[in-house]
């Protein structure tokens, strides 16, 4: 009947939680092993001015090279990171590492970093911000730190006190994945950002509906109102593009232009880039 039915159901849902459960504590241990040993690399995406199409920046984008399992992407390790405290290590790792590769490109190159809630919250982050970009020897005006909508819903008070510690380093704030999430328009009046990156959900299918469309060109509008820049994520299609640069979008970061790429190949493809502007110039 519905009782036995209901006890099986229960007794299936805890045995689902006790292997789920076991994979985490096996996926932590792993991680932690991976952050003593060296098992995370950083790869780096390009992002283009829309108007003349040069790199402004590249964004430090974190992989996990798994001794058995390969590449691990981050949505599958990241989460695991934060709720163990991990993220803190490895965001620690992320930050010098981005930084000490940056200083090897052209100085007009921006590097941008992703800071997790956990870490942007952990009240040592400007300290670790300054320690980086003097141990590397980076301009602290090529540091980009991207945060996402999430570190500003609970706590306003100190999430403003914390962006402005960084402001005054002298770092560049962009606003991660706009548009997702809890999304408001207000934020981008009381927070000071430099940069809004509009989430791929938006350019996805732009063209193709009237809807996206408007939805950008509002973002931009504010953006321009407030001295932002905007930065289109998730580019794919020409068409895209076209639409990015009439919409006037200020950059544009996609796998039209480039996928997420090592370190080696980034500096092959700054070093091409350069050549490129100053045969245009
Ligand atoms: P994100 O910061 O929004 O990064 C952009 C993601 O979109 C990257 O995924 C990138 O590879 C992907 N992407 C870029 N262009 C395209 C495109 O044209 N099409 C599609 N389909 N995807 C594109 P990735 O590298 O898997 O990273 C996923 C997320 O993991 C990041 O989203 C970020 O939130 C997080 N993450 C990555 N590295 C770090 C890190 O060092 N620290 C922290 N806290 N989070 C990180
Ligand atoms: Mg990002
Ligand atoms: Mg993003
Ligand atoms: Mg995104």
């Amino acid at each position: 009947g519905a009782k036995s039915d209901g006890r099986r159901t229960y007794r299936f849902f805890e045995a689902g939680m006790d292997a789920r459960a076991k994979a985490r504590r096996g996926l932590e241990l792993e991680l932690r092993q991976a952050i003593a040993d060296g098992g995370f690399e950083l790869h780096y995406q390009p992002l283009l001015h829309l108007e003349g199409g040069t790199v402004s920046c590249c964004e430090a984008l974190l992989r996990w090279r798994h001794p058995e399992r390969g590449m691990i992407s981050p949505a599958d390790f990241i989460p695991i990171a934060e709720d163990t405290g991990l993220i803190n290590d490895l965001g620690h790792w992320v930050l010098n590492t981005a930084c000490r590769e940056a200083v090897n490109w052209p100085d007009h190159v921006h590097v941008a970093v992703n800071v997790s809630p956990i870490q942007f919250k952990s009240q040592t982050l400007a300290l670790n911000v300054a320690a980086a970009l003097a141990a590397s020897g980076l301009a602290a005006a090529r540091l980009e730190l991207e945060i996402t909508e999430a570190v500003l819903i609970r706590d306003d008070e100190a999430a403003l006190d914390i962006l402005h510690q960084l402001r005054e380093l002298g770092v560049r704030i962009a606003l991660d994945d706009f548009g997702t999430g809890y999304s408001s328009l207000s934020y981008l009046q009381r927070f000071p950002f430099d940069k809004i990156k509009i989430d791929r959900a938006f350019i996805k299918d732009l063209g193709a509906t009237g809807a996206s469309s408007t939805i950008v060109q509002a973002v931009v509008n504010i953006a321009a109102a407030s001295d932002m820049t905007t930065t289109a994520e998730g580019v794919e299609t020409e068409q895209q593009r076209t639409m990015l640069r009439l919409l006037g979008c200020t950059e544009m970061q996609g796998y039209l232009f480039s996928r997420p790429v090592s370190g080696a190949e980034i500096r092959r493809l700054l070093s091409s880039d350069c050549e490129k502007a100053a045969s245009v110039a």
